[in-house]
């Protein structure tokens, strides 16, 4: 097989390259690998669904400034043959929470964010209690509302995004990666578990949390390290008023879902590895502390259900590294290292990619600083405050 841009990984990253290479106006050949179509263990349909623009690097807000709208679109723009994908996208806000001491960093943000064209709304502690009355606030500084962002349905995006790059033409090849034949600083060709290969003029590699081992196959050592992180549905037994997307500074996140709640606490401490074990002790331990000092209501909350799942954590500066391996193996692109961010940026950094493909540069969003470059030059470029 040989065709103009292969991808690696079907996740959403893959799924939404392929949508935009296959819909830019000089549309390529493209295959996508993808090992597993059920998406059993891919980070994808195990995320928690949050869509914000509460980002102080300018790029991140960028990419949701065009991923949000195009969320809130996709039902329509996804459709095939008349049928509708649902990705329930609830526009029930965003809110960042912090103690005093973290105040100066959030209305910095405040500032970038409402410089870069986004709907925010600053709350003291008092305007925090008149919002949500059951919050405790008594350790607040302050906190931010972003009330056009959300949450969505993780699977609805993935095989929206996947049918929809079929319908225009992309192929899916159900295999697996096991090699990459390299040729003079040029990515030559693919090849697969079956026993086939596919030649390919460029190569992207969206293989989430396994991006490192693709990328290690052409000799390429990138610090994108698989750390797993648990999703946590509980509910609460005595009413809460409609609360957006909670974050604090603790890493505390969650939401409504149906009759209860979904969140988490993610630990960066956690041991890096291919790990979906379930330590239920967890919740207990660290998330219902937190919940019930935000929330009296949560005090006797359980958790119902436990799914772990893997970030594709950049080591480096926890922001997603885009674009080639430049002078090394100048077709060779990288899309990973989201460190929790991936599903939002799906639509914006699909679309980036196939402009820098077929474009030669970009030209809706400049993701320029999270190239490779950054890296190999040791310069971070990361988000201040709230991750
Ligand atoms: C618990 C949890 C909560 C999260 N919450 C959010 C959130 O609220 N918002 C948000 O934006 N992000 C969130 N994320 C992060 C988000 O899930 C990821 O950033 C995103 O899904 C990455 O997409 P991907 O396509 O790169 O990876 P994946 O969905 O993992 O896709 C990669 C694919 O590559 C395939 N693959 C790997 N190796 C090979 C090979 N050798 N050959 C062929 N195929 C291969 C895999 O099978 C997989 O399907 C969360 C993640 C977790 C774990």
């Amino acid at each position: 097989m040989r065709v103009d841009v292969a991808i690696i990984g079907g996740g959403a990253i893959g799924a939404a390259a392929a949508y935009f290479l296959r819909s830019h106006p000089r549309a390529c050949r493209v295959a996508v690998i993808e090992r597993d179509t059920s998406y059993q263990l891919a980070s994808t349909p195990r995320a928690s669904g949050g869509v914000r623009r509460l980002f102080s690097l300018p790029e991140n807000i960028a990419l949701s400034n065009y991923s949000i709208p195009f969320f809130a679109r996709f039902d329509a723009e996804m459709a095939v043959d008349g049928e509708r994908p649902a990705i329930n996208f609830r526009k029930g806000g965003y809110l960042f929470i912090v103690p005093p001491a973290a105040v100066r960093v959030l209305e910095r943000n405040f500032e970038i964010q409402k410089a870069n064209g986004v709907q925010v709304e600053w709350l003291e502690r008092k305007d925090l209690k008149a919002k949500f009355p059951s919050m405790t606030v008594d350790d607040l500084g302050a906190g931010v509302l972003s009330p056009d962002d959300g949450w969505l349905d993780p699977y609805g995006v993935l095989q929206g995004l996947r049918k929809k790059a079929k319908a225009l033409g992309a192929e899916f090849v159900n295999d697996e990666v096991v090699g990459l034949d390299v040729e003079r600083r040029r990515l030559r060709a693919i090849r697969l578990k079956s026993g086939k290969s596919i030649e390919a003029e460029a190569v992207i590699n969206a293989a989430g949390a396994w991006a490192k081992e693709i990328c290690a196959m052409a000799g390429w050592t990138v610090p994108i390290e698989p750390m797993r992180r648990y999703e946590h549905y509980f509910e609460s037994a005595e009413a809460i008023e409609p609360l957006p997307y909670i974050k604090d500074v603790h890493r505390l996140a969650f939401r409504p879902e149906g009759k209860g709640y979904s969140g988490g606490v993610p630990n960066l401490d956690e041991p890096r590895g291919y790990n979906f074990d379930v330590d239920h002790d967890y919740f207990q331990q660290v998330v219902w502390p937190a919940l019930a000092a935000r929330f009296p209501q949560f005090e006797r909350t359980k958790e119902k259900n436990t799914m772990s799942g893997l970030y594709d954590q950049n080591e480096f500066d926890a922001t997603p590294i885009i674009g080639p391996c430049a002078g090394k193996l100048d077709n060779f692109y990288l899309m990973a290292g989201f460190s929790g961010h991936g599903l939002m940026h799906a639509p914006g950094c699909g679309r980036a990619i196939a402009e820098l493909i077929l474009d030669g540069s970009y030209q809706t969003i400049d993701l320029a600083r999270f190239g490779w470059a950054r890296i190999a030059e040791g310069r971070r470029c990361a988000e201040d405050g709230i991750v």
